[in-house]
């Protein structure tokens, strides 16, 4: 039933303004009546919100107001979000994420995205016409098979996709109309929820191999026919499904893992603002992992490119990226090592023991991705300290419980000369009478900047270039004072900002490279701002 009344306006959600509808809109639309007398500005009702916010001492209660508002006035939902980044941000994506996918079933009233299972694979492109939007540029989807530190769960994992899209949104502007998310169900294997009447996705165990990859080929094949300048970002698949559709991809079609490459630019413009603010050349930095999986090979290969990009040649690059594994020192002798692994190993007699091989390697940072905490024990932080004036240390394991060492630990143990940023969140640490603000790497910086560059200039792909530039364009915008601070990211309340400037280096790559749909714009700045969704009534 097509209903075109005030009151139908009311409950759509992308032309709803509550109570900022005019009187004229009021009589024109016939609203007369269904709102309260007053015509209210929209910073008005953004401070009912917050107070409205403030009843709730939960966070996942402040996500469960929040995503009714957005079902509610979409408009009204962007512009709360962008009036407080640093509030809002946590409150509709990590942490509070987690959790809303931990309950999805009770936490979710109303349908949103896709939900596409394995049993629907001759039907996907007729899922996909019943979308209401019919040019849909940016799909987030994920199989809910590693969400977040929490593993396994199944369709509930929809929520990370539905949050990642509000980030593209207000955090880089590629407007709401043009997102799609997209569950994939393919069965779970948390037993929890297959003895749950309550669980509505698919009751069977996770279909992987063959019938999985067809599924997804199945899937990228459809998305094309019904959206033709799609692209796909995929979220939290389990590890080695996850690099295997990135590699079977990435080449293909306009397609990148957040994951793998977002982590990946976010830690190198951790490094390069460091260089940059230390006034060191990015080239004197040497790295030593703690862990050789696949986040270690993501960060690792994008520091080589960045050293290539400065100057090195291949071999330089990879003669300054050091790696230990669960069995030591990846160094040439050794014959368990994989193919991926091997340029990493060097000529150098094994090792088991990290903080003796610091003493020898003299790396300037070391990156912790081995899941194990407190690896940087003590004495490594020690180790570090003397062989730098000021040791970079990023303990980049998730959750906080598996970070490498704490922020705390990390200062104290190093006198406070420890330049640290980690994968998981810390509070802020006094010591000696200084207060330090633990640095976190923070994907935020780079995917959303990174979509609307791809949004504006209808990029044919993803390459690793564009990331390594968004990595270079977040790291140009931290100021000595952020660094001061501990700060190796931008201030997340300048997100807008920053984002524009991403997107406008990253915009400008893609011209460049033959890799735009689009005719290259005189200003690429004001083109990338023509295009951006601002929440406004007007
Ligand atoms: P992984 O299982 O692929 O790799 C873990 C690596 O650590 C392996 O090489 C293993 O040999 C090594 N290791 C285990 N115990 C060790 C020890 N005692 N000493 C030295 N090395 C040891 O895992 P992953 O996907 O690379 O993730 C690692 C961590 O990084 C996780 O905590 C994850 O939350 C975090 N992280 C991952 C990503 C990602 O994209 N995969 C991104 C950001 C952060």
């Amino acid at each position: 039933m097509e209903d075109n009344t005030g009151y139908s306006i009311l409950r759509n959600p992308r032309l709803n303004k509550g109570t900022a509808f005019t009187y004229e809109e009021r009589e024109k639309y016939g609203l007369l009546g269904m709102l309260p007398n007053a015509v209210e500005t929209i910073e008005t009702q953004i401070s009912r919100i917050t107070e409205q916010l403030e009843n709730f001492s939960k966070p996942i209660d402040q996500y469960i107001y929040l995503m009714q508002l957005l079902e509610n006035n979409e408009t009204l939902f962007f512009k709360t979000i962008t009036s407080d980044p640093s509030k809002f941000l946590p409150l509709v994506y990590t942490p509070t994420v987690g959790e809303a996918c931990q309950k999805f079933g009770l936490v979710s009233r109303r349908p949103r995205g896709l939900h596409i299972s394995i049993d629907q694979k001759d039907q996907i492109k007729e899922i996909l016409r019943n979308w209401p939007e019919k040019d849909v540029r940016f799909t987030v989807v994920t199989d809910g098979g590693r969400i977040l530190g929490l593993g396994d769960l199944g369709i509930f994992g929809l929520g990370i996709p539905i949050g990642k899209l509000i980030l593209y949104t207000s955090c880089g502007g590629v407007p709401p109309e043009h997102t799609l998310p997209i569950i994939l169900d393919v069965g779970t294997n948390n037993e929890e929820f297959l003895n749950d009447p309550l669980y509505p996705g698919l009751k069977i165990k996770r279909i992987r191999g063959k019938e999985f990859d067809d599924f997804v080929a199945a899937f990228v094949a459809a998305m094309y026919e019904v959206f033709p300048k799609i692209c796909i970002q995929w979220e939290d698949f389990p590890g080695v499904d996850a690099i295997r559709i990135l590699e079977t991809y990435r080449e293909k079609i306009c397609t990148f893992n957040d994951d793998i490459q977002g982590t990946a630019a976010i830690a190198t413009a951790g490094f390069i603002s460091i260089s940059r603010l230390m006034k060191k050349s990015f080239k004197e930095q040497r790295f030593l992992f703690m862990g050789a999986g696949a986040a270690a090979f993501g960060i690792a290969d994008m520091l080589v490119k960045k050293f290539q990009r400065d100057g090195l040649s291949r071999e330089e690059a990879y003669n300054q990226i050091w790696m230990f594994d669960v069995n030591g020192l990846l160094v040439k002798s050794r014959s368990d090592l994989a193919e991926h692994q091997l340029p990493f190993a060097h000529e150098s007699e094994p090792s088991n023991n990290f903080a003796e091989s610091i003493l020898k390697i003299k790396p300037t940072a070391i990156v912790g991705v081995s899941t194990v905490g407190g690896a940087f024990n003590q004495q490594v932080i020690e180790n570090m300290s003397a062989v730098n004036e000021r040791p970079i240390i990023f303990p980049y394991s998730n959750p906080t419980s598996h970070s490498e060492c704490t922020a705390e630990q990390a200062y104290v143990w190093s006198n406070g000369k420890a330049i640290f940023a980690s994968g998981s969140p810390f509070a802020p640490v006094e010591f000696e009478g200084r207060l330090f603000t633990p640095g976190q790497g923070n994907n935020v910086f780079i995917f959303p900047a990174l979509g609307m560059a791809i949004f504006a200039t209808e990029a044919t792909s993803v390459t690793d270039e564009m990331l390594l530039i968004a990595a270079e364009a977040v790291a140009e915008q931290v100021t000595a004072a952020d660094f001061e601070k501990g700060l190796i990211c931008p201030n997340v309340n300048d997100i807008l900002k920053v984002s524009i400037n991403v997107a406008e280096k990253v915009a400008e790559h893609v011209f460049e490279s033959g890799l735009a749909n689009v005719e290259r714009p005189v200003n690429i700045k004001d083109f990338i701002k023509s295009k951006m969704y601002i929440p406004s009534y007007n």
